[in-house]
Parts: C-alpha cells; structure tokens; sequence
C-alpha cells in the first residue's frame, strides 16, 4: 500500500474525535506530501532541527507536533510555529517554552509526559508529581503555555496486558487531572500509542495516537 492509502485507512479506523499524528521522522518530504495530498494535517517530528527543515519546505497549513525529548536550549527554534509540543517532561522546559512563547507572542499548547513505562530510559514526570502540579495550582504562572493535556509511551514489550496497565493508568490520572483543572474545556488531549501498541492505547481512552512506521515504513537510521 502506498503512503496515501495507509493514511486514508488509518483516518478511517479511528474515530472522529481522536487525532492521529502522523509520524514522519527520517521520512523525506515527498513522502510528507503523499499524506498531506489526502488532506492529512497533523504531523509529528522529533528532532528540532528536521522539524524546523520541514516546516521552512512545506505547506504552512501544516500542523506541527513535537513529539520527542526537547531540550531547552532549542525550543527558541520552534516556539514561533509548533501546534503542540508532546513531551513536556519537567518545569524548567516549561517555564523556557513560556519564555519563548512570550518572544514570539504566542500561547504555546503543551502536553505534560507522564512517565508510565517500567524502563528507567523513558523521560517524563511521576504521576503524583501530575496531580501536585495541579492541586497546587503551579501551572498558573506559565500565561504563554497551555496545557492541552497528558502524553505517555508504554513499556516496549510484548506482554500486552502490561501495555494495557500502563495505558489504563495514564487514563485514570487524565480523568483525575480533568476533575482538578480549572479550564477543563482546554485540558482534552490524551496522546499514546504509537504503531505497535495504539489497538491498546485506543481500548484504554486514548484520543491521539502518534503513528510513523505502520504509515511510512520503517525507518533506518
Ligand atoms: C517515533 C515515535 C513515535 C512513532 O513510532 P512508530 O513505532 O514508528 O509508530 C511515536 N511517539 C514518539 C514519541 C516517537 O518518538
């Protein structure tokens, strides 16, 4: 199957209300257009400096996701067009993207990782950090960031009652966090899953699933 038919039967499988970020990483652009060509929008990327290269080459309808580690001296690249950046693993990238979101007069949307796996490699804050940030209001001070919701990655592995756990776990918090928000209309993103795990992801409540492989191919690096 082409690009274009992998992407037009995904949008098909999914539900209208959830959003699927196509993947596109180490993927060229003639490859990004196939997709965009079917009227897909959403992309996401997780280098800076390829997510830069490709927003300067292409449509600017597109809506850019940043979906991997984000390291704060960068962020000043992508404040001026990213439409949400998904890995917001601490506040001190917080408070920068805010920084950066006040040069650039923009508000910027985020989503805070919670980190879920039972691998210490992946990046993220603790859940009882989640709900602190909010029963404290600490969020508050951040006027040019919006915290659009949470994002999580699963533990790589095939035991998919665990991956199941972990997803069901992210949903729980996302529930809790959504009681304590003060702006519940705005917190309504839940991203996870990705091409090897978004069946479970979606059975858990997910409502954005982040999808490259089973779209593009796989990637070699
Ligand atoms: C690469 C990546 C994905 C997509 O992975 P696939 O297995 O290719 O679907 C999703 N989320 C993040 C954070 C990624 O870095």
């Amino acid at each position: 199957m082409s690009v274009a038919e992998k992407i037009i039967e995904l949008t098909n499988q999914l539900v209208s209300d959830c959003t699927l970020v196509a993947v596109s990483k180490t993927k060229p652009n003639t490859l990004i257009m196939e997709a965009y060509n079917t009227g897909h929008r959403d992309f996401g990327e997780n280098k800076v400096q390829e997510l830069v290269a490709k927003f300067e080459a292409l449509p600017k309808d597109i809506r850019w996701h940043m979906i991997g580690h984000l390291q704060r001296n960068k962020v000043k690249y992508i404040a001026p067009f990213v439409h949400l950046i998904h890995g917001v693993d601490s506040l001190r990238l917080l408070r920068e993207i805010n920084k950066q979101g006040v040069k650039s007069d923009r508000v910027i949307n985020c989503l805070l990782q919670v980190h879920i796996a039972n691998e210490d490699t992946k990046f993220g804050f603790e859940k009882e950090e989640i709900t602190d940030l909010f029963a404290n209001s600490s969020l508050e001070e951040f006027q040019n960031v919006k915290i659009t919701g949470l994002m999580g990655m699963a533990t790589n592995t095939s035991d998919q009652n665990q991956v199941l756990d972990e997803f069901s776990g992210l949903k729980n918090l996302y529930d809790e966090v959504t009681q304590l928000h003060p702006d519940a209309s705005s917190f309504k993103i839940l991203s996870m899953g990705m091409s090897s795990d978004y069946h479970i992801a979606l059975d858990a409540g997910s409502n954005m699933v982040r999808i490259g492989s089973s779209i593009f191919g796989s990637r070699d690096y």
